[in-house]
């Protein structure tokens, strides 16, 4: 199913299944200035195509590979639409790692990049690094209208589960970097239009500053990994249960210890339901 909200000059192209909103997930695309930015997941390559008809974009910019965002990057190559990405995001997308069940009921796994990209510039849209949610993460920063289009960077303010090999620390730079930005606007892609942006970025960098403090405190006295989930973040929850642990808070700490490897290609790191649980 796709719902575009207006927001001014912005189309917010808002994607679920019935599947997705089961599981308690949506995500949104976003098209401003005649570019699409990410393009929905692979179980709505149906809508998006029939999107794509009726409205031609100049081209696409990519925020980072998980298949919610670029799910349907293939789709869009294969239709001649220009796109934009970091070089670590077109990697990921031509040979893409394999995704667990709970990622492949939810979203589908994507079709790997095979097409020819033929690269795109927007003078007037930037692509900024912010990564920590997953390696390849960028935002989109358009300056002259001080509008973010921020894909993960924030999700939520307390967002206590995580994927394999999240990287938690690095996500503090990266917010902070968008906060320096001084965003009037703030598109978020489970969020939607985030009500005073610097003021909510502000807030997640200091809870996650907590946690974090919280987590090496314990650890430092020898606490074990689950105990130090349960007192700090609390047990997991039917997401973490269910999804075998993609998304999960046992993450969270093992991100901020080290100890979590660098996992599988980071899954979506929260439901919007599990959002709407812990802020
Ligand atoms: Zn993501």
């Amino acid at each position: 199913m796709l719902r575009i909200i207006a927001h001014g000059e912005v189309s917010q192209l808002h994607f679920s299944t019935w599947r997705s909103r089961a599981m308690g997930y949506s995500v949104s695309a976003f098209m401003t200035r005649n570019v699409l930015i990410d393009t929905g997941f692979p179980h709505v390559a149906g809508a998006l195509r029939r999107w794509l008809g009726a409205t031609r974009p100049a081209g696409v910019i990519l925020t980072h590979a998980h298949e919610d965002h670029a799910g349907n990057a293939e789709l869009l190559a294969r239709l001649g639409t220009s796109i934009r990405c970091a070089p670590e995001t077109l990697e990921a997308l031509r040979v893409p790692k394999p995704i667990g069940w709970y990622r492949r009921v939810c979203w589908g796994s994507a079709t790997p990049l095979r097409s020819a990209v033929r690269p795109f510039e927007d003078a007037a849209l930037h692509l900024v690094p912010a990564r920590g949610h997953s390696p390849d993460h960028h935002v989109v920063w358009d300056p002259e209208r001080e509008t973010v289009f921020g894909g993960d960077l924030f999700i939520g303010v307390k967002v206590r589960i995580a994927h394999p090999g999240e990287d938690i620390r690095g996500q503090l730079p990266a917010l902070r970097s968008v906060i320096a930005l001084g965003p009037r606007r703030y598109f978020d892609a489970h969020r939607g239009l985030l009500e005073d942006p610097v003021v909510q970025l502000r807030a997640k960098v200091a809870w996650m500053e907590e946690m974090i403090g919280e987590i090496e405190r314990r650890a430092d006295a020898g606490w074990d990994e689950r105990a130090i989930r349960d007192a700090v973040l609390g047990p997991e929850d039917l997401t973490g249960w269910a999804s075998r642990g993609d998304y999960a808070r046992i993450n969270f700490v093992r991100g901020v210890l080290g100890s979590g490897g660098t996992g599988r290609q980071g899954p979506e790191a929260v439901a919007t339901a599990a959002v709407t649980k812990v802020t």
